[in-house]
């Protein structure tokens, strides 16, 4: 399944999710207000992360906003990895 991007336009969490196309998230996970959430990109995360690495050069805005969440992005892969360790 794909993984995407939200962001909660109340509190500005960050996170990823992985679901079928079909669904999407509304509520935040953090702050727990509604229908806050914001779908960062229509491209699953997959496919941003092999343009960034590879030849394609991903769209400007699709560019700066990783730039811009890059971090904590990786913070959040970072948690993702010790929790499946754990696992
Ligand atoms: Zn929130």
């Amino acid at each position: 399944m794909p993984t995407y991007i939200y962001k909660c336009s109340e509190c500005d969490h960050l996170f990823e999710a992985i679901h079928s196309y079909k669904e999407r998230l509304t509520d935040c996970i953090k702050c727990g207000k509604e229908k806050t959430l914001k779908k960062q990109f229509n491209t699953p995360i997959q496919v941003i992360k092999k343009n960034q690495t590879g030849k394609n050069k991903p769209g400007e805005i699709v560019k700066q906003e990783i730039e811009r969440n890059k971090q904590e992005i990786r913070q959040f892969d970072e948690e993702r990895k010790r929790k499946n360790n754990k696992q």
